[in-house]
Parts: structure tokens; sequence; C-alpha cells
């Protein structure tokens, strides 16, 4: 980034507002600054009464807007390659949505009930909107953000709200922000975003993410607090947003943004190195798949494979009924990693993640029918994923892993069923790996204590912090209030996975970590001590954790997690 661009010298500083700092989550895990600019400059919705000649224009207008939306929407869309698949999808979604027939139908209707097109939108799209937001499928309220930025979309041009020309570098504030906005922040190369709404699995978010634009989401007050033209700095690292920040606060932000810079160089250099500490303990560094995005070569070539594919949250219903569809899908993204191993997790259905179709209520979900039990009570879907995973093997580079285990029944239930899926396809002479690893997840509490019984029956261990955290502290882990109860900084837990470790290690049993813990830098020694044989991370911090593992001493390491584990709690 060139920091000569910005003209700091210049800056206007608001004696009342100095470091005006405004609390969010970031999105992207970097450092922006910029001069403030607005996306939109939107008008207010009124409730407008139109006379009956006007009915017809009205039609016309709104069909007009709506047809220049979407040549804007299949713009987008074929511009988009391969790395940015799953994105496309979005602008996929919001096509048919803006065409679906009965909203079309309904607005057309409220305009003839002499009702202006700005207004039959807002009414229209917010009726959908509050069904969707009260179901409890996931999915359905997920398609209320894509419907509510439709919305918004398809006002701005009937309202004719002055979209505000984005230049280089500008830091860009806006109330919330959609899909096709972020696209032109990208094209505009400005330095980043702050949105006053949205969490941070929302489209907005992800599609910041994947075209790497610096941003933090969830400020409250912002748009209140800010004005056009202003200095400010996003650190989406720490969650803030600085408005008018002094010139020591700038400084200090040009030496961390240079740090960080020299630091990327610096990390890059060493990805090619073997991972192992300085007295030679191997522990593999692999990356999460939760989506084809994070796919890309410049991942595979820096990390020993992929440790956790999230089955559940990449394919999608039509995909988990369809072996053909599942088996071209692994197929692909084997090919891709191979030679490198590539675990694939069977659906993780229940709890948290109930994809499209699977709304089944349960009164304590986390407490329910969730991975395993789910797939051993749906032995139909099991037996497809487990068939499909089969006949993707012929490269011997995958692994599966089996998640929510907490009694051996439910271990030999699941061997007995993959059994039948290989006894079937040997019976019709189809290929497959014979030798295919299978791994059970270690992530709830009774299975930490059947560690190693479990492990007697596994080819290799997953210890899962994030859910065995959630289980260990009796807090749910979907719950904000709940959080400071999920302690990841406690000897407890470390206490448990190195017992768990311990156990599956006297079992000559390879085991790896693929909860959030992993991805963060302050307990990689930590786990590292336990003896673990990998560790398994969302791809973005990988050179960090490598830099920390091959700059380590793993006696070091092993002194350091006794001591902590010894630690008053
Ligand atoms: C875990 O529980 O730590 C894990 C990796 O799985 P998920 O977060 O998908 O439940
Ligand atoms: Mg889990």
């Amino acid at each position: 980034m060139d920091l000569a661009n910005y003209n700091l010298n210049e800056k206007l500083i608001n004696d009342s507002f100095v470091n005006l700092e405004l609390k969010g989550n970031g999105s992207s895990g970097t450092i922006a600054m910029g001069y403030i600019n607005f996306l939109f400059e939107t008008k207010k919705v009124n409730k407008r009464r139109i006379s009956q000649e006007k009915v017809d224009e009205e039609i016309i207008k709104f069909n007009d807007v709506k047809i220049q939306l979407e040549d804007e929407f299949q713009q987008i869309s074929k511009t988009l390659n391969y790395d940015y698949d799953k994105i496309a999808e979005i602008y996929q979604v919001n096509l048919m949505l803006l065409n679906d027939p009965v909203i079309i139908d309904e607005i057309t209707e409220k305009i003839k009930s002499l009702y202006s097109s700005d207004y039959s939108v807002e009414f229209v799209f917010n009726k959908f909107i509050k069904q969707l937001k009260s179901s409890n499928d996931l999915l359905l309220k997920e398609r209320a953000e894509s419907i509510d930025e439709i919305k918004n979309l398809l006002i701005n041009k009937l309202t004719e709200s002055k979209k505000v020309d984005i230049k280089e570098n500008d830091l860009v504030v806006t109330k919330n922000i959609d899909t096709r906005s972020i696209y032109y922040l990208k094209e505009s190369k400005a330095a980043g975003f702050v949105c006053e709404d949205g969490g941070l699995t929302s489209h907005a978010a992800i599609v910041a993410r994947a075209f790497n634009i610096t941003s933090i989401i969830n400020v409250k007050n912002l748009i209140r607090c800010c004005k056009k033209g202003e200095f400010a700095i996003i650190d989406s690292i720490d969650n803030k947003f600085i408005i008018n920040p002094s010139n020591d606060l700038i400084n200090f932000y040009e030496v961390k943004i240079e740090e960080i810079e020299k630091n990327n160089i610096k990390l890059s250099k060493i990805l090619g190195n073997e991972s192992k500490t300085i007295d030679n303990k191997s522990v593999k560094i692999k990356s999460n798949l939760d989506n084809l995005i994070e796919l890309n070569e410049y991942n595979l070539i820096n990390s020993d494979g992929i440790g956790l594919v999230r089955t559940e949250i990449l394919l999608n219903t039509k995909e988990i009924f369809s072996e053909k569809i599942q088996i071209e899908k692994y197929l692909e993204i084997a090919k891709k990693v191979y030679p490198k191993e590539i675990t694939f997790r069977i659906f993780d259905i229940g709890s948290d993640k109930y994809p499209d179709g699977f709304s089944f209520k349960e009164e304590n979900p986390a407490l329910g029918v969730r991975g395993i039990r789910f797939l051993l009570k749906n032995i139909t879907i099991f037996k497809t994923q487990i068939s499909a995973l089969l006949k993707s093997s012929e490269l011997k580079n995958i692994k599966i892993l089996i998640p929510m285990i907490t009694n051996i029944n439910d271990v030999l239930l699941t061997l007995q069923a993959i059994e039948e899926v290989k006894y079937n396809l040997i019976e019709n002479k189809i290929s497959f790996d014979k030798d295919i690893k299978i791994g059970f997840m270690i992530e709830t509490l009774s299975a930490a204590f059947l560690a190693s019984k479990i492990s007697k029956y596994a080819d290799f261990i997953s210890i899962g912090t994030n859910d065995l955290s959630q289980y260990l502290f009796a807090a749910d882990r979907t719950n904000n209030d709940c959080i400071e109860y999920l302690d990841n900084n406690s000897p407890i837990l470390f206490g448990v996975i190195n017992d768990i470790v311990s156990k599956c290690k006297m079992n000559n049993k390879e085991v790896s970590i693929c909860g959030e813990i992993a991805y963060d830098l302050k307990y990689t020694q930590l786990l590292i001590g336990t003896g673990v044989d990998e560790l398994s991370l969302s791809y973005s911090n990988i050179p960090l954790i490598k830099n920390e593992l091959i700059n380590s001493n793993y006696e070091d390491c092993r002194l350091k997690l006794k001591e902590f584990i010894e630690k008053e709690n």
C-alpha cells in the first residue's frame, strides 16, 4: 500500500472527535486507512399514493429498474472465474430472487392498488423478509438477507438515490452493503468498508473475505459518528474503527502496516520448510476447507493437506441427496489436493447446522440428534455419502472422519455400516481404496473419557475443540452471552486435550486438532506440547502458525504445557 497517497499532513482533525473508536467485528484480519466516503445517499421511502393514470408508468418504471439490476448481476457473474465459484452462486441466487414471479406479481398488484413503485417494493419485500426471518431454518434466514439486499438495490434505483463515486483508497462507510456494491469496491480499489449492520457469516462478509477487502461490520452508531472526507482507520485485527485518529495513532498504524507487510514477506519464505520443530518433532499444518474458494493453488502449496472438510457446509441439500453429484465434487477436490491427503468429515447435520430441508426442531439441538446420531437414524444419507467417498478414493489420498461420537455402540454401528457399503461395492466390482482410513472426532466429554477405547477402533483421531469446550464448560457456542465461559485459555481444557492425545498415542494412533484453537497463535506451543501430530486451521493463519512451529523446541513446549496445566484455574 502506498502511504504517500494519503497526504497525511493535510488531513483535518476535528477537535471534538480525535481518536473516536467504535467497536465492531473484524471480518478480514487486515488494516486499512483512508478518507471516509458514503456508498449511497439513500432517500427515505414514503408511503406515497399515486393516481390511476400513473399506474402503468410506475409498473414500467419498476420493470425497467429490475432489468437494469438483472443486467448488472449477469455482468458480475460472468466476470467471476472458477476461484470465485461459491461467490458467483450468491449472485445467481440474487438473480433468481429478482425474477421470483410471486414477488413480482405482488409488487405489480400493490402498484395497481395505487401505491408508488418504491413503496410497493418496500412493502412486499418487507413482508417476505419478516416471514423468512421468523423461520428456524438457517437457509431461509440467509435468503432473507439476499431479499433485503435486492429490496435496497431496487429502492435505490427507483428513488434515484445518488450512487457516490468511489475512488481508489476511499474508505467506504455504509449502513449495510450488498454483494454488488462490494464488487464495485473491489473494482475501484477502495481501501475497505465499514458497515453498521451485518454478521460475520453474512454474504457481505464472505464476499469481502474472498475479494480480500479490509472490512469491519456490525459497528453500532457508525453513520451518525462519521462525516464525509474524515480520515479513518479500519483495524480489522483488533475489531475497531477509528475516526479522526491523532497523528501519533496514524504513525503507530503506519508502523503496524509496514510490520505486517514485512512479516508477510518473511513468512512466505518459510512456507516451503518442513513442518517440524527445531528438535525435529513433526507436526503437520493442514487447512480446513468450508468452500471451494479456499481451494486455490496458493493454499494447497502452503499447507500439508486438508485436515477437515465440513461437507455439510460444502454441499447444498440437492447435493447431499445425490451420490452422483457428491462423487463429482469429492473427486474434483481430491484430485486438486493430490498427492497430499484430504480428510472429509461426513455430514455433521444438527445443532447449529441444518441445511435447507432438514429443518426439524429439537428442544436442545446441541444435545440432540446431530452428527453421527443423525446419520445412524438416516442411514440412507449416511451410506450414500460413504459410497460416494469410497468411489472417489481411487487416488488413495482420502480419509473419512466421523463427528459427534459419544459411545462405543455408535462407533461399532458406524464401522458396521461402512463395511456394508464396502461389501456392496466389492459385490458390484467397483474399485475403491481398500485401506481408506476411518477416524473419529473426539469432541464430547464422554468421548474424551473413552479416548483409549475409541482410538483402538480408529485409524486416526481428530479433536474438535470447538465442541469439546462447549460440552466441557456447558456453554452454548452459538450464544454470545456465554462467550466468557468458552475459555480456550483454560488449564482444564488443555488437561483434557493432553489426556486425549496421550491415550491415543498409547495405541499408536495419529491425532489431529481441528478446532479454532489451532488457528490461535497464543496456543500453538501448548498444543505442540501435547504431542499432537497435526493442526488443521483456516488457511489464512498457516504462515504464522508454521513460523511458530519451526522456531519452537518440542521439549520446551512440553514443559510449558506441564506448567500451564498445573496452574490454578
Ligand atoms: C469442532 O467442534 O472443533 C470442529 C472442528 O467442528 P465444528 O466446528 O464444525 O463443529
Ligand atoms: Mg464439532
